[in-house]
């Protein structure tokens, strides 16, 4: 923006120099005509004023052979007789007067009566009597008019006798001449007065700076100092800039012509108004055209700037974009190493899951285990005791010779020892570290084994459980030791629940819906505090400390029932209690068993 305006006021100021250059060359080649032409002007001026003036030396000389007057000015005749001649020829000239004098100046007549003065001191009769023709201008004293007079000599051989003197008003001779002419022409005379002009403010003003302002043959008072002017010169002009009225240019060429005629300088001072004119106008056009030319030039290069710009600024934006696209790229680069990262993460933490998981499932069977541990021993001893009885009373009958007695005794303790088998292989199973295959499973068995397991328990807090056995097995997929152990947990913790009650019932059902197989285990206890957090890992409304009390149950039951596909619920029954449902899916092979 500054750049710019600084170039348009640069450019506006080379226009301006150029339009001063060209309106200064314009000006000078203007004022040689205007030059030409006021030289002609001033000539014509002087050469009508000197030969206006010409006719009345004519007059002189011409009078000066008049016989009359010849022999009135040699005293032959009387003065009565030339002053009619000097009357008519005054009249039909239109001089002011013209009068005869002798050697000796004095006159002798006139065309004005009585006139009778003696000239003999003036300087036109002193080159009369020189025997040449004389010349002088003055102004008369008392009107102040500006007179020409014109001698002429008598002559006898080569001495003057008389002379005729011819006495012009110069007014009369400007008013039929040129007065009011285009341009201010001035005459100045020897003694540096304007003594002629064609502008009356001129008249009478001492030209010459320092010239004397009392010069012989002028009334002192009329006269005035020349105006103020200051001169120049101008590719060989003299330029005036003067203030002299409206009538006279104020700034004007100047020129001089020498008139020695008459002993004057002709001057003439021309309007230079014209050139001014010209000047101004050549500048004017030619501004006007660098303007233009500047103009459609700013117009053209702010539109190519207006481009390149654009142009850089969808470069600077594309790069931008690039940039952002860069930078995008980037971030999501490493959001994507990131995120593998924490794939990577949840991969491992879900091993260590499942690792914490079947750290949990063998905790909560040692858990179990200990819980069961007692009523296990006593499970055991009763059929040991009972063997025991058995072996002993067989012994006996053996010696009675009652064999019969004695085999059914041994059957009994086959019986017993098969019972106690069973119960040490659950016990095994359920202390090992589960990792059998999912497979086929009758969860009939499954329900009485875990029922076999917690028989003590169960005894031991005199629960009744109904258990509605389907008169034909229901195959299901899963693992039959943790299928046991989901079981157990169950029972358990509705004998928990029902403690010191009244009435303690558990009723386990099967059910089957298509391909689903459902397990029902509902208590006749209080019902769950928290439906929604009983399977939370650590979740427990037993006493903290207690071998029972972990809270890992359901959360182990859970995960194993998810492993096999299936799922466990838990809600409060509509007639008290809590049911527990654990879904799972039936065997395929099931309908050929
Ligand atoms: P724990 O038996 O060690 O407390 P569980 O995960 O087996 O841990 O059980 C969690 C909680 O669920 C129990 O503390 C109990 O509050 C509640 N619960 C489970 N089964 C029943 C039920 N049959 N009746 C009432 N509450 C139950």
């Amino acid at each position: 923006m500054t750049r710019n305006a600084l170039g348009i006021m640069l450019f506006i100021v080379v226009v301006t120099g150029f339009s001063a250059i060209v309106g200064w060359v314009g000006f000078t080649t203007a004022l040689q005509p205007i030059a030409d032409r006021g030289r002609a002007d001033l000539s014509l001026a002087a050469g009508r004023l000197t030969s206006g003036l010409q006719q009345f030396r004519q007059a002189a000389v011409l009078l000066a052979d008049h016989p009359d007057l010849l022999a009135v000015a040699a005293a032959q005749r009387d003065p009565a007789v030339a002053e009619a001649v000097l009357l008519e020829a005054s009249d039909k000239l239109g001089t002011l007067e013209i009068f005869l004098t002798d050697a000796a100046g004095q006159v002798l007549a006139s065309s004005t009566p009585e006139h009778n003065e003696n000239v003999a001191t003036a300087p036109y009769f002193e080159r009369a009597m020189q025997g040449a023709l004389g010349s002088y201008h003055a102004q008369l004293s008392g009107t102040g008019q500006r007179v020409f007079y014109f001698s002429a000599p008598m002559l006898e051989g080569a001495a003057a006798f008389g002379a005729v003197v011819v006495k012009v008003d110069l007014e009369a001779v400007e008013e039929s001449d040129w007065r009011g002419g285009a341009q201010a022409i001035y005459f100045v005379d020897e003694a540096g007065v304007v003594f002629v002009s064609n502008r009356s403010e001129l008249l009478l003003r001492v030209r010459q700076e320092g010239a004397d302002l009392t010069p012989a043959g002028y009334e002192s008072a009329t006269l005035q100092p020349f105006f103020d002017f200051s001169a120049y010169s101008v590719a060989g002009h003299d330029l005036w800039v003067v203030d002299a009225g409206r009538y006279i240019p104020v700034r004007a060429l100047h020129l001089v012509q020498p008139l020695p005629v008459i002993g004057m300088t002709g001057e003439v001072l021309i309007s230079t108004a014209q050139a001014e004119r010209i000047a101004l106008l050549q500048a004017a056009v030619a501004a006007a055209l660098c303007l233009t030319f500047g103009a459609i030039w700013y117009v053209a290069t702010m539109r190519r700037n207006t481009l390149s710009e654009r142009l850089a600024l969808e470069a600077q934006t594309n790069a931008r974009l690039e940039a952002r696209v860069i930078e995008r790229t980037h971030e999501l680069s490493e959001v994507n190493l990131s995120l593998r990262n924490e794939i990577k993460e949840r991969e491992e933490a879900e091993l260590r899951l499942k690792k914490a998981q079947a750290d949990l499932v063998q905790a909560g069977k040692l858990s179990a285990l200990g819980e069961m541990s007692a009523g296990i021993s006593h499970e055991l001893n009763q059929p040991l005791m009972a063997i025991q009885n058995f072996a002993e009373n067989a012994e006996v009958f053996l010696a009675r010779g009652k064999v019969d007695v004695a085999g059914s005794n041994l059957n009994r303790i086959s019986d017993l020892a098969r019972r106690m088998g069973r119960i040490i292989k659950n016990l095994r199973a359920f202390s090992r570290q589960e990792s059998e295959p999912i497979s086929d499973v009758d969860l009939c068995a499954v329900v009485e084994a875990a029922l076999v397991v917690g028989e003590s328990r169960l005894q031991q807090g005199q629960v009744t459980i109904d258990w509605k056995r389907p008169d034909r097995p229901v195959i299901v997929r899963g693992g039959e030791v943790r299928l046991q152990q989901v079981v157990l947990n169950l029972v358990t913790n509705a004998a928990d629940a029902m403690e010191g009650q009244e009435n303690k019932q558990i009723i386990i059902s099967l059910s089957q819906q298509a391909d689903k197989v459902f397990l029902a285990v509902k208590d006749s206890g209080p019902g769950l505090d928290d439906p929604e957090k009983i399977f939370d890992p650590f979740y427990t409304t037993k006493a903290v400390g207690r071998a029972e009390g972990m809270g890992l149950g359901l959360s182990i039951s859970y995960g194993l029932v998810q492993s096999f596909g299936g799922q466990i619920r838990g809600r409060n029954h509509a007639g008290g209690g809590a049911i527990f449902t654990v879904e799972l899916a039936a065997s395929k092979k099931e309908e050929t068993a």
